[in-house]
């Protein structure tokens, strides 16, 4: 019995207990009441540092925080001045906002598939997909993974087409040594809870462009320009603003990020080692032009058919192991209700697309045979990525106890 899996009452392989999230010490804990106390809860000096230090963290010229991700998006979009009538390219394996953005600036999200190694957008289905109505291309640095900005850069230039990176999960990535979101014509990223620096909700978007800066800024603040009088208002604005508070943990959630992002990095080449080794699985490629991975999720893909298990099952037996995975996205975006379902289809104006006429096959199988371990995991010590390796062979080896 004492190799039976711990789904059918073996001994679990991982007794660690994970690091949780989100993290914090006494520096969240003075910043926020210095805030509390300050009375200046809003667009002051916490906002203006975590700006200017995470823009330079990033390698960009200017930012603009946001309320979240999506908001960040949003505004990102509306900026370039991209609505009714225009199309955008984004990948279908990814988190709704990268799409549902596109459709709150009117315009049309356009599904390219992504590649089976990294699950980042595959540029030549995204060249595929250019029409004369095309915009922007806006690929997912999916898990940390970073997409190849090469090709979708070149391709971009060639037709005239702003790059915009979904930067979401890529905080502290490289990319032949520049950070994320500063490499295509704006790059967004999210604070959100479970983000590897977060402030509960928060965004913020990046460019090199001096003006974009100040456009997406004057969104982001209902319309105003920096100089302006307060109640002029100038273009079609939203309130899109992060607040002190959430500025003084991010702040101190920075001060963290080299050091977390170093860790994970360490950690994440440990697991490709140790999984690499291992039949019936795969892992990402390494790409020598990532100089430096963000691992926000850890994707494990499953040869479901050669093993014969599910991969609910699979999940079942690695969190029964003591590893905490989860299925991720199980849909590509192309799927759900709010492409599909008649009625918002009915509601829908100026986006003639039609969804159900979709179809990404690599994506398909991702969302089919992918399980995702979560960045918190590798922010524990070595061993226990040595600990997460067995409890993989683990089940591997017994996946044929898995059936039924
Ligand atoms: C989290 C996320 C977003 C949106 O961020 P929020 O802050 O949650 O609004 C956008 N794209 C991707 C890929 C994400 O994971």
């Amino acid at each position: 019995m004492k190799h039976a899996l711990a789904i059918n009452g073996g001994a679990k392989s991982c007794e660690v207990s994970w690091p949780s999230w989100p993290m914090w010490d006494d520096l969240e804990r003075q910043a926020l009441n210095a805030v509390l106390e300050s009375g200046k809860w809003w667009y002051g000096e916490n906002v203006q540092r975590f700006e200017r230090d995470f823009a330079a963290f990033q390698d960009a010229r200017y930012s603009v925080s946001a309320s979240s991700g999506t908001a960040a998006q949003e505004i990102t979009l509306a900026a370039l001045g991209i609505g009714p009538g225009d199309e955008v390219i984004v990948p279908p394996y990814t988190f709704i906002a990268t799409a549902s953005a596109v459709m709150r600036v009117g315009a049309t999200p356009v599904f390219a598939d992504i590649l089976p190694h990294n699950m980042c957008m595959d540029p030549a289905d995204a060249a595929r997909k250019i029409t004369p109505h095309t915009r922007a291309i806006m690929p997912v640095h999916l898990g940390g993974y970073i997409a190849d900005l090469d090709a979708l850069g070149a391709l971009c230039n060639e037709h005239h087409l702003a790059l915009v990176e979904d930067a979401c999960h890529s905080w502290g990535g490289k990319w032949k040594g520049k950070g994320t979101g500063a490499i295509g014509r704006m790059g967004v990223f999210s604070f959100q809870v479970s983000k590897n620096i977060a402030s509960a909700e928060g965004g913020i978007v990046l460019t090199d462009d001096a003006d974009l800066a100040e456009i997406v800024r004057s969104i982001s603040n209902c319309g105003r320009t920096t100089g302006g009088a307060w109640y002029d208002h100038v273009r079609i604005g939203t309130n899109a603003r992060l607040t002190e508070f959430q500025a003084a943990i991010l702040n101190a959630q920075l001060t963290r990020l080299e050091a977390h992002t170093l860790r994970r990095e360490a950690n994440g080449r440990v697991l490709n080692e140790g999984l690499r080794q291992i039949p019936g699985i795969m892992i990402g490629q390494e790409d020598p032009r990532i100089t430096r991975r963000a691992y926000h999720l850890y994707p494990i893909r499953l040869d479901l058919e050669k093993l014969g298990v599910t991969r609910e099952r699979f999940v079942a037996a690695l969190n029964a192991e003591g590893v905490p995975a989860s299925n991720g996205y199980t849909r590509p975006l192309y799927k759900l209700g709010v492409f599909v379902n008649p009625p918002e289809v009915a509601n829908r104006r100026g986006i003639e697309h039609d969804y159900t006429q979709d179809y990404c096959p690599v994506c398909e199988q991702i969302c089919h045979d992918t399980v995702w371990l979560f960045h918190t995991l590798l922010l524990a010590d070595i061993e226990a990525m040595h600990d997460v390796v067995s409890a993989v062979r683990k089940v591997i080896e017994h996946a044929d106890e898995l059936q039924g």
